[in-house]
């Protein structure tokens, strides 16, 4: 019986490295952002294994300081998602610095390049999110129940600005820990024919909707 040395292959590859290899592979092809076929033809690394180190290809992009979005035409819902996202995550209006964000799921160049400036983004959104004409009943579910489960994000916004981005039951808000996270409640639940209504939800944190829950 033979034995044979076969040397480890080294099979971990740390953040850093990647990091370095990512900014290295986008120099070369003297871009500010690459994309994932980019990198699987000119990398050192697989793809994959870049993507699941990092969560997202993006936050890989975002962790190496390269341009994290190169989407183009994204549309206003969705710029204005992140934008309530942030919003509702910080517990505050968002600043142009919260884009670098790990939850932002944009970067900078898609709202300049729809609205030229951060206030003009925000300006834009909020009057978005209070036209009221907007606000009516959506997704009619059946005769009893008028409308779906899940509000829409204008009437989500509405609520938590009527609540001060502030659990209306212990008064934690994301603005003062960040660990907070904010949930809209149905007063009535859902379940038993409450509405899906700007009178009928109310903003509570995790807790406090879990203990609600448990009721
Ligand atoms: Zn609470």
């Amino acid at each position: 019986m033979q034995f044979e040395f076969i040397p480890a292959r080294k099979t971990t590859v740390s953040k850093q490295e990647i990091l370095d290899d990512l900014r290295n592979t986008a120099k070369k092809l003297d871009k500010e952002t690459i994309t994932q076929k980019e990198y699987r033809d000119n990398g050192s690394y697989d793809d994959t294994t870049v993507s699941r180190k990092f969560g997202t290809w993006n936050q890989a992009l975002k962790a190496a300081g390269l341009q994290f979005s190169n989407e183009t035409n994204i549309s206003d819902e969705r710029l204005f998602n992140n934008l309530l996202n942030l919003w509702e995550h910080l517990g505050r209006q968002p600043r142009r610095s919260d884009l670098t964000n790990d939850i932002s799921e944009f970067s900078q160049s898609p709202y300049n390049r729809r609205f030229q400036t951060w206030t003009n983004a925000l300006q834009n959104f909020v009057a978005w999110a209070n036209d009221e004409e907007l606000i009516a009943p959506e997704n009619k579910v059946d005769i009893k129940k008028k409308t779906g489960r899940d509000p829409s994000l204008r009437l989500r916004f509405k609520v938590l600005q009527r609540d001060s981005f502030t659990c209306k039951q212990c008064g934690a808000s994301p603005a003062k820990d960040p660990s907070i996270e904010l949930h809209l409640d149905h007063i009535v639940p859902w379940s038993k024919g409450g509405e899906t209504s700007y009178e009928n939800l109310q903003t509570l944190c995790s807790k406090c909707n879990l203990g609600k829950s448990n009721l």
